[in-house]
């Protein structure tokens, strides 16, 4: 199953596509997250995209798209993934079509994570996680049980994304109004839409998207 998660930064979509990819037994494509990598060892994609994804502005189209054509190629897609952070605008999402048509696959479902802003503002600025183990908290909405400690794994080295503070937040969130919002339209003509009340807790989430993508399963 080949299928998009779309929503706002802090939509919860990339916790989600973990969960979800697990279940599948597919991979999660998160364009953020190789770009973040690429950014720490210093390669030249990630010097270029740095100064972008530090001011929260999206990379250039050539860069991502050349990211997911390379990775929708390895072997682990070829029975489906998760596409989490791309597309991000008009021009990504038709490319995806035409890559996808090239290897005659197509999109089969897209997620739309819905989150009014307030929350996403405090969800993201107020997210870090656990050096040691990866866990994320929130201190707004989770703070560790004993203050400064991990409850997975007892470190006390914790970490923000650079890019999650208030003002690149609001960039962030400005850039998906003005260039991700259209694409809800653009899928929902396709009839692949599948609205998701992304404030529930994590857990209720990934309930609905795990019964859809089973009935989808069964019916296809
Ligand atoms: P994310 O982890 O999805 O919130 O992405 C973090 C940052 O990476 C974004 O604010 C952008 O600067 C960049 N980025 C991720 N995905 C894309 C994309 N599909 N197109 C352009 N830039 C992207």
């Amino acid at each position: 199953m080949n299928i998009i998660f779309l929503g706002a930064p802090g939509s919860g979509k990339g916790t989600q596509a973990a969960m979800l990819a697990k279940e599948l037994v597919s991979p999660a494509i998160s364009t953020g997250e190789v770009l973040r990598k690429e950014v720490e060892r210093q390669s030249e994609i990630g010097k270029l995209a740095k100064s972008y994804m530090n001011s929260g502005q999206l990379v250039p189209d050539e860069v991502v798209v050349g990211i997911i054509k390379g990775r929708i190629a390895e072997p682990d897609c070829q029975k489906g993934f998760i596409l989490d952070g791309f597309p991000r605008n008009m021009n990504q999402a038709i490319v995806l079509d035409e890559m996808l048509s090239s290897l005659n696959k197509k999109i089969e479902m897209v997620f739309n994570f819905e989150v009014g802003e307030e929350i996403l503002i405090k969800r993201i600025s107020g997210r870090f996680s656990c050096k040691g183990c990866g866990a994320v908290y929130n201190r707004y909405f989770k703070l560790p049980v004993k203050e400064g400690v991990c409850d997975n794994c007892g470190s006390d080295d914790f970490e923000s994304r650079s890019d999650d503070n208030e003002a690149t937040v609001k960039n962030r969130l400005k850039v998906y109004r003005e260039s991700t919002f259209e694409l809800i339209g653009y899928y929902e003509k396709k009839n692949l839409l599948l609205s998701v009340d992304a404030v529930k807790s994590a857990p209720l989430v990934f309930g609905e998207l795990k019964e859809v993508a089973s009935k989808f399963s069964q019916t296809n």
